[in-house]
């Protein structure tokens, strides 16, 4: 990528994990509409469940999550108690006993449960869904909350996938983000996921960290490829200290400036690709060959949803806890965010669901152009319209728009053709705002393209 490029595409853009995006979300999308929405499903269709823990242990000053800290493990636990209510709640509105294919922790930190309830959880799932026998059970797993125990728990329960949180080996680094979290405890908590046959072993990086250099980044991915995880992410740091307060913490100074920041995701990707054959997806992800995310890449199968990329293809994903987040047929739905709010609604028996977006006809199209943009880097906007009853000339604007992305060598159109080009994947984000309808020049204000 170019460095005049580079400055010149600093924008700050959507992230695109849905569409329409997570601003467009509005109040009018309740615990009325979603109740609605559930009990609509075709009882037949497969679900794809996401339970959010909303606690960490302390926060990490990057942290872009929806978490709280707390040392004690009694709001852990009161916490724990509405999510399972949760569970019964919505599976009381659901047409029948649905079956569930894809079950994802994420956080905050689910390993800041105890195994206990870690156990009792997955439990309540198998009874409340006909949780597949072959379904993929994936855990973000913090390596500071993780002891042997919960690790043994995991693989008891059937967890299949741990998406190890790393972000950067560097003691320096680790420091400037408030994680401290030596190589060998990351070596610790591996081998025991190992010992104990947990499949698939994820390992998430980061990079545009404070104080973070090229060569240190360059030096985490080596030392992260040794314990051969199937799946890497490479995510860049998103600094929005206007909307994350405890990122102000971070001093400014001591973040890459833009061009260090292209450079080390340049080298990075190229360190994964070219030095250890890693198959690139999308703009963050790499994944060994032989793994089903290379294969759906490869297949033109691969989706995006709020997790990022992922081989899931359900159609409506469950969200559970404070703030979790559901796409379903008819439209997104977002729990509240403020604990408190969101024990008080499930403790009255009321779904906690507090803004979402209903999804026009409009809307699937744009998602579906946009999906394959963010996975394919390229999409035939004919094949995708044809889906929906359209056709690609229904995009002229759209295509014009995109002119002076051509110009930049950032991507090419031929007829209803768009290729994202090596030189644009970095700024595949710019090609799909082309088709975002929502967005207007004041609401860029999300983390930087790249
Ligand atoms: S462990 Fe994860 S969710 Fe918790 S504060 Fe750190 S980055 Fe955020």
């Amino acid at each position: 990528m170019r460095p005049d490029l580079a400055a010149k595409y600093d924008l700050r853009l959507p992230r695109y994990t849905s569409y329409p995006t997570a601003p467009h979300f509005h109040p009018g999308i309740g615990a009325e509409t979603y109740g609605r929405w559930l009990a609509e499903l075709d009882p037949a269709e497969e679900l794809s469940l996401y339970l959010h823990i909303a606690y960490c242990a302390e926060m990490c000053w990057f942290c872009g999550c929806h978490t709280k800290i707390t040392k004690r493990y009694t709001p852990v636990a009161a916490y724990m108690q509405a999510l399972h209510a949760e569970v019964g709640l919505v599976a009381r509105h659901l047409p029948a006993r649905m079956t569930a294919r894809h079950i994802h922790f994420g956080g905050g930190s689910p390993t800041i449960l105890s195994a206990e309830d870690f156990v009792r959880t997955i439990a309540l799932l198998r009874e409340s869904f006909a949780v597949k026998p072959e379904a993929e059970i994936a855990v973000e797993l913090d390596p500071r909350t993780a002891d042997e125990g919960y690790v043994e728990a995991m693989a008891t329960a059937g967890v299949t996938r741990a998406s190890i949180g790393v972000q950067d080996f560097d003691a320096k680094v680790q420091e400037a983000i408030n994680r401290i979290q030596p190589y060998e405890v990351t070596a610790q908590v591996i081998g025991w996921l190992k010992q104990y046959g947990v499949p698939e072993i994820n390992i998430d990086l980061i990079y545009g960290l404070p104080f973070q250099s090229v060569a240190g980044l360059i030096d985490t991915i080596d030392k992260a490829v040794e314990f051969g995880p199937k799946r890497i992410a490479l995510f860049g740091y998103a600094h929005v200290p206007w909307m994350k307060k405890h990122q102000r913490l971070i001093p400014d100074e001591a973040l890459p400036d833009t061009e260090t920041r292209w450079r080390q995701y340049e080298d990075g990707c190229r360190r994964l690709t070219e030095t250890h054959g890693y198959v690139q997806i999308g703009l963050d992800h790499f994944a060994a060959p032989d793994d089903p995310m290379a294969i759906a890449l490869k297949e033109r199968r691969l989706h995006r949803n709020f997790q990022g990329y992922t081989t899931d293809s359900a159609a409506t994903l469950i969200g559970f806890g404070a703030s979790g987040i559901g796409s379903l047929p008819q439209g997104y739905v977002a729990n509240v965010g403020e604990i408190h709010f969101y024990q008080e609604a499930i403790a009255e028996g009321r779904l906690a669901a507090s803004r979402g977006v209903a999804v026009s006809d409009d809307d699937r199209l744009r998602r579906a152009v946009i999906e394959r943009l963010m996975c394919d880097l390229a999409v035939d906007l004919d094949a995708v319209a044809a889906r929906f009853g359209g056709s690609g000339g229904q995009f002229a604007a759209e295509l014009d728009s995109l002119a002076p992305l051509v110009a930049d060598g950032l991507c090419t159109v031929d007829g209803h053709r768009i290729a994202v080009t090596e030189d644009g994947r970095t700024l595949v984000r710019a090609v799909c705002a082309a088709f975002d309808r929502y967005l207007t020049r004041g609401e860029q204000r999300h983390s930087k393209a790249v």
